[in-house]
């Protein structure tokens, strides 16, 4: 970032300056485009450039990737801004309600930044407010006080931006007039992200949840080799694109005694699966157990091997992964790896399956609903 010569730097060259030790920053930065792919790329609900690279580093870096600092260097000159250019960027208020939402309340912290003023604008822009109110109802005793805390935050706030600079007239006039108008113009934005975003469901990262395969996501035909046969459940497109979206990682754990029973061979498995990829949307992981129940290997469930090595192959912990499946062997598969389970019967699950399973749901979607939720609480610990 080159500095300006024989004077200060105005607020405008000092923010810019401070993209030169940011972590991050979009530009000169690459990506590996499978590493892109997996998280879903940019999220576009960042409209502009400000949050949106601290945003996917973090959710790169939670599916397990590392970022690592180059040697090449770029140079970013300090582009031409109007008078009120810092005011405008008071807009990215608005993304922080996004990445708190995405990535909780340590979001900060991890991406590398400082606390931000946002709260000394709240309490300014409060002290204004009640100021103005009080004045106009009489209440001279109220609108006094309120006006002295509102005047004395803003001097602050505008001695702290006009001290480090070139303190010719016009960047005075502009730090005295943009302080008075970047508080209030800060929590609107905020509020307008709080409203904008509401709906917005934090990101997962490092979380998984593992499918099994036959009567769960697709309808059992015995012994398939045939992915003309292929039909998934009803809504099972949609809840798997429910993870997706939140940043969940899945994978399939399916035993297929059919090979060991030599009904089918791996190769008919294989392009069943494929069918269901297509289908359902990319899986990440699949995890096929082709032994037999006299076979005694450790992954045919309700043995663990499956959810472990999924969980493994996902850099996920088994504590951070639902297992969601149609009988009572999925539910203790899940249980013996340290996974949660979630029972979706169908009319073949057995009443004692129901009746001993963790959770049960009535349907794929609310499996996921419940998912996310024994996630979310995993999320928080
Ligand atoms: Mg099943």
């Amino acid at each position: 970032m080159p500095s300006p010569e024989g004077r200060r730097p105005t607020d405008w060259e000092r923010n810019t300056a401070g993209l030169a030790d940011a972590s991050w920053i979009t530009a000169d930065m690459a990506y590996r485009r499978r590493a892109l792919a997996e998280v879903g790329g940019f999220d576009e609900r960042f409209r502009r450039a400000y949050r949106e690279d601290a945003d996917i580093a973090l959710r790169v870096m939670a599916a397990g990737h590392r970022l690592v600092r180059g040697a090449r260097t770029v140079t970013h000159p300090v582009r031409p801004a109007g008078f009120w250019v810092s005011v405008k960027t008071q807009a990215g208020n608005a993304d922080d309600v996004l990445m708190r939402r995405l990535h909780g309340p340590g979001w900060r912290r991890r991406a590398g930044e400082g606390p931000g003023r946002f709260r000394r604008h709240l309490l300014t822009t409060a002290s204004g407010v009640l100021a103005a109110a009080a004045y106009g109802a009489g209440a001279r005793r109220v609108a006094f006080p309120a006006f002295v805390a509102w005047a004395g935050l803003t001097a602050e706030f505008a001695a702290a931006r006009v001290l480090p600079g070139p303190r010719t007239p016009e960047e005075v006039t502009r730090m005295l007039v943009t302080s008075v108008a970047i508080p209030p113009a800060a929590t609107w934005h905020r509020l307008r992200g709080l409203l904008t975003h509401a709906r917005a469901g934090a990101w997962y990262g490092n979380r998984a949840v593992l499918f099994d395969r036959d009567d769960t996501i697709v309808h059992d035909v015995p012994y398939n080799g045939d992915p003309a046969r292929v039909e998934p459940v009803r809504g099972a497109r949609k809840a798997l694109d429910r993870l997706r979206r939140r940043g969940v990682r899945i994978g399939v754990v399916s035993n297929q005694s059919g090979v060991a029973r030599g009904l089918i061979t791996r190769a008919d498995v294989r392009r069943v699966n494929d069918r269901i990829d297509e289908l359902l949307g990319p899986i990440d992981v699949w995890e096929i157990c082709p032994h037999g129940p006299d076979d005694r290997c450790s992954c045919r469930k309700p043995r663990p091997g499956l959810v472990t090595r999924a969980a493994r192959r996902l850099d996920v912990d088994p504590s951070a992964c639902v297992v969601i499946g149609d009988i009572g062997a999925d539910m203790r598969a899940a249980e013996a790896a340290g996974a949660h389970g979630v029972l979706v019967p169908t009319g073949r699950t057995r009443p004692e399956e129901v009746d001993d399973a963790p959770e049960v749901a009535p349907d794929l979607r609310a499996a996921v609903a419940r998912a996310l939720a024994l996630l979310a609480e995993g999320r928080s610990r």
